[in-house]
């Protein structure tokens, strides 16, 4: 297996809906990849072929099948995926490949053939672990289905990854803290947390339309998010996404209609969470310091921290400064 560097890279390859026979209240993968076709293996081998002309030579680099449900491909189809991969990682110029699938996809025979093909990670869509906001949400699968897949998982020895949703319908904050608290527990290594939008031809968009849905606002989806963020963190559950990929299609609006998207919706969940951290702040501060990597989300979005700080003394100053631990400050 190919050295693992401090450099990372995933080549992410799409593989949308229509790979997938479930039909979510809320999903339109065409809108939410920005991608309307299944990738063929010459695509595929392409788009592989693009970012290792540019990659440098020690990257440690994974390819990432996302989208859809990768396991719930004909047996054919993800094979011929995957020995698309096998000859880079053969000749190491690929570390291992990572895919995203449903829980109700996972067993022993597809975990075995997984395993044969360098695959390293698997991410659940577990979106809650409300079996009440899974059924609502006409999932497909129970809260006991996401625990059984996770525990086979680890027990292989992939690493695992549990993705999540706020705002779905019936879901409360007190259930999306719950559901981030059940993936610290079964252990997942990464999570994606992604506020739900309302994205045209899905039955979302139907109920929201006759008024019986009402997506999160912006600040309520920044707050909700925050909340689940300090978990992860705290846990060392690495968060790998929160909101989605900005793409081509939402940021055009073709396919959103109604929701808490924002382009910049990490940067506001962060800028909250600094203001919170400075609500403890001494009323004599002059002068905060803070680790460069954290520089931005301290002064926050447009600057909406600093703002806030001035109100109380005008004069206060955010400096970077590399020997202040990330996510952490020194005032003086
Ligand atoms: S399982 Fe995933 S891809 Fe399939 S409909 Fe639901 S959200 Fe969409």
């Amino acid at each position: 297996m190919a050295k693992k560097s401090n450099k990372h890279c995933n080549i992410p390859i799409f593989i949308p809906q229509q790979a997938c026979p479930h039909q979510c209240i809320y999903c339109n993968q065409r809108y939410i990849s920005g991608q309307h076709t299944i990738p063929g293996k010459q695509e595929v081998k392409q788009t592989i072929d693009k970012y290792l002309s540019t990659a440098e030579e020690d990257t440690d680099i994974q390819v990432a099948f996302f989208g859809g449900t990768f396991t719930a491909l004909g047996i054919e189809e993800q094979l011929s995926y995957l020995k698309t991969v096998k000859p880079y990682i053969d000749s190491k110029r690929i570390r291992s490949v990572r895919l995203s699938t449903r829980p109700d996809y996972i067993n022993t025979e597809i975990l075995d053939m997984l395993k044969q093909y360098n695959v390293t990670d698997i991410e659940l869509g577990a979106q809650s672990l409300d079996d009440g906001v899974l059924q609502y949400s006409q999932r497909g699968h129970t809260v006991r289905d996401v625990t059984e897949a996770s525990n086979l998982i680890t027990a292989y020895g992939f690493n695992l990854g549990l993705q999540m949703m706020i705002g779905l319908p019936q879901d409360t904050l007190q259930k999306s803290i719950h559901t981030a608290q059940t993936i610290v527990s079964l252990k997942a290594v990464c999570t994606r947390i992604y506020p739900t939008l309302v994205i045209e031809r899905t039955p979302l968009a139907a109920l929201y339309r006759q008024g019986q849905y009402q997506p999160l606002s912006i600040e309520q989806a920044v707050h909700w998010t925050k909340e689940i963020y300090k978990i992860f963190v705290k846990e060392n559950v690495n968060v790998l996404r929160v909101g989605l990929h900005p793409s081509e299609d939402l940021l055009n609006g073709k396919g959103y209609i109604a929701g808490p998207f924002h382009p910049s919706f990490f940067e506001l969940v962060l800028t909250e969470l600094w203001k919170e951290k400075f609500t403890a702040l001494p009323a004599d501060t002059q002068l905060i310091k803070v680790n460069p990597a954290d520089i931005n989300y301290a002064v926050g979005y447009c600057s909406s921290n600093l703002k806030y700080l001035k109100t109380v003394n005008k004069n206060i100053k955010i400096l970077q400064d590399a020997t202040v631990d990330r996510n952490n400050f020194v005032c003086l």
